[in-house]
């Protein structure tokens, strides 16, 4: 059977005002911060019409007064009067809590939604844009991996474009401009591997937060700085690619690639495989996902080939990193599984982080709550929401959170 992905049109100018309008949820994250980036050195092509924030007050105030957005919601509730005071006397509708989010993902205020929400938080936003109509340029990848199925399909019936920002899947993204329906044969993610990349689990079981934080390559908030060392960061973005480019597992590889400069490729079925590559600095996939399908002029650090050493290729060490043999296992399962490992790995990463857990025992997490948590094939949206829910109250207990 082939699977043909539908590339959203090159000839629509997604977002068809002169200057886009975006909704950036998640504006004081690493995402976040990048994607202001790329719009304060635009200010001809998009504005920044509404930001949110979960508890960093101070910079979502300070960027509030800078991009002048119609609206902001801060979900911690106790911060709301701090940022009405600051804001209010501005014309700035200030909002706050989770309802709010979702709230204001529904408003007209912006064309375009900046998914840069971390976690399964980001999800009901972004299926709250996509019912209102808006293209969504998607970095938030566990929004695919709880609930692919019901994002996607929402999407094709909303006429939605869902135009990916996570490197791997702009570069797959990137490489299909053009195809039309040309069936991929397979898909490779690269993959870092990550600060303990050639390390093995004698050495892991001492790490703490500290090390597993700092990434080689990638400068990144603190969930998907601890996913990428674990490698559950691979397994997710293979969740997120089956969705994105209606894929069957089979079809989906990884390979290591430490120098991050292939930021991922497609073989055809004629055999022939393109890459997408350059430096890694996520402005470029943000920028590329905002602009789509134009690409538009930076002044980024090039690649220089003259000056750079050797690309180097290995396959992935599952016998050390099991996060990305239980994540493959989630993908084959398929129907709520994603989401239960997804859940899991957010409390274990949580515990981790606030050294509850060691490194090696967030896989028994993770192991345990899949085995545990009932098993349902087609799940409805309502489904994933309460398979989340038993997955944190199953994977807290085992963390005495
Ligand atoms: P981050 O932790 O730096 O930022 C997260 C943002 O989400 C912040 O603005 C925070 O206020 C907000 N937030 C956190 N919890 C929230 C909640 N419960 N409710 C509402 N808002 C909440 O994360 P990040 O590194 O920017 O990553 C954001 C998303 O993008 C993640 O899904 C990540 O996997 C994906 N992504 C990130 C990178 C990267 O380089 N950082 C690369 C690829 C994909
Ligand atoms: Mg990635």
């Amino acid at each position: 059977m082939e699977f043909i992905f539908s590339h959203p049109s090159e000839a629509e100018d997604i977002g068809s005002p002169a200057i886009k309008r975006v909704g950036l949820f998640g504006s004081t994250g690493s995402i976040g911060k990048q994607t202001l980036e790329v719009i304060r050195a635009n200010p001809t092509l998009f504005s920044a019409t509404l930001l949110t924030a979960h508890s960093n007050h101070e910079l979502l105030i300070e960027q509030a007064l800078e991009f002048m957005p119609a609206v902001v919601v801060i979900t911690q509730t106790s911060k709301y009067a701090l940022v009405k005071e600051a804001l209010a006397s501005k014309g700035i509708l200030v909002m706050a809590g989770e309802a709010a989010l979702e709230e204001a993902a529904g408003m007209d205020c912006f064309d375009l939604m900046m998914a840069a929400i971390v976690g399964f938080a980001g999800l009901k936003p972004t299926l709250k844009a996509i019912e209102t109509g808006k293209n969504i340029a998607l970095a938030n990848k566990e929004t695919l991996v709880v609930a692919g199925d019901v994002v996607m399909s929402m999407a094709a019936a909303n006429g939605v474009s869902i135009i990916p920002v996570d490197s791997e899947h702009s570069a797959i993204f990137q490489c299909l401009v053009g195809e039309g329906a040309n069936p991929i044969e397979k898909i490779i993610l690269t993959a870092s591997g990550g600060p303990f990349i050639g390390r093995k689990p004698n050495y892991l079981v001492n790490v703490k937060r500290e090390h597993a934080i700092a990434h080689p390559n990638w400068s990144m908030g603190a969930k998907i700085s601890i996913d990428s060392s674990t490698l559950m960061n691979k397994g997710l973005e293979m969740i997120e690619a089956k969705w994105l480019f209606n894929l069957e597992p089979s079809q989906i590889e990884v390979v290591i690639h430490p120098q991050s400069i292939i930021h991922s490729m497609v073989q055809f079925k004629d055999n022939s495989i393109k890459a997408q590559m350059g430096l890694p600095d996520m402005k470029l996939p943000i920028q590329y996902a905002m602009a789509y399908p134009q690409r538009i002029q930076n002044s980024f650090p090039r690649f220089n080939f003259a000056k750079s050493a050797t690309l180097s290729f290995d396959p992935p060490d599952f016998k050390t990193f099991r996060n990305l043999g239980l994540a493959i296992s989630a993908l084959n399962k398929g129907g709520n599984m994603p989401c239960i490992l997804n859940a899991a790995n957010e409390l274990a990463v949580y515990g981790f982080l606030n050294n509850r857990l060691g490194f090696l025992d967030m896989t028994e997490v993770i192991e345990q709550t899949m085995a545990n948590v009932a098993f349902i094939g087609q799940p409805s949206l309502e489904e994933y929401f309460e398979s989340d829910g038993e997955a944190r109250n199953f994977a807290a207990s085992l963390i005495n959170l």
